[in-house]
């Protein structure tokens, strides 16, 4: 199951990627947006972290709540309120339960993504970072499905959202600021995808 430990370390890990990352993510940005999602992202994890590491005996869901809060008031723009849903949702379909075993998890990350394709209104093949989000969870469901553990299901899950970012690449942005670039959005990486690919493979190295 997914302890409070294993959720610290998945959030530590997410924003430590992230800041090795920060400036590929940045440059990704500058490409199709304002050059600031590496920044963003890297203020707002280290921030996050920090919450969750001061939150004592909290449940998982309280945990992820905090991160998402946390990445709410510190990042601005599309991916703070984005990305703070994600940990909301995810902290809500957990609620107070302290033992969440791999179905419970999978059904968390399902949710998450359903409360960001609400709120920004996107669908997958618009470019964004549900591009990446969509095919992790879908992935994550079939391979738990199949019988296998957590670990192994989000290896093959961290699989799918490398896919998925690859192919943001020959995309026509339809959503955030991508999007005012019309055709020229088209042959360049997009910088969400890229980020959630990252915290999709720190879930893979920690859970
Ligand atoms: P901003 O565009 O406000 O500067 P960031 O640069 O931090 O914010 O994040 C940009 C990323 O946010 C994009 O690469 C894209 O993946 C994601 N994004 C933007 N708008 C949406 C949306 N409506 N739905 C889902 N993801 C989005
Ligand atoms: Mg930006
Ligand atoms: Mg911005």
């Amino acid at each position: 199951g997914v302890s409070v430990p294993d959720v610290r370390s998945w959030i530590d890990r997410f924003a430590e990627l992230v800041h090795a990352e920060r400036d590929r993510l940045t440059e990704l940005d500058a490409a199709v947006g304002d050059a600031d999602h590496g920044s963003n992202l890297d203020r707002g994890m280290k921030a996050a972290a920090a919450a969750a590491g001061e939150l004592g005996d909290a449940a998982p869901g309280e945990l992820l709540k905090k991160v998402g809060m946390t990445l709410v008031s510190t990042v601005g723009g599309a991916s703070g309120p984005l990305y703070g849903t994600l940990f909301l949702r995810m902290g809500a379909s957990l609620g107070e339960a302290t033992d969440v075993d791999g179905p419970a998890f999978a059904a968390a990350l399902r949710a998450g993504l359903v409360g960001v394709a609400a709120r920004g209104k996107a669908e997958v093949g618009d470019k964004t970072l549900l591009d990446a989000l969509t095919p992790a969870v879908d992935e994550l469901d079939a391979v738990l499905a199949e019988g296998a553990s957590l670990s192994e299901a989000l290896g093959r899950a961290s699989t799918a959202a490398d896919a998925g970012r690859d192919a943001t690449e020959p995309l026509v942005a339809r959503k955030g600021r991508a999007s005012y670039l019309g055709e020229r959005s088209a042959g360049h990486q997009d910088p969400g995808a890229t980020s959630v690919a990252l915290l999709v493979a720190a879930a893979a190295q920690t859970l």
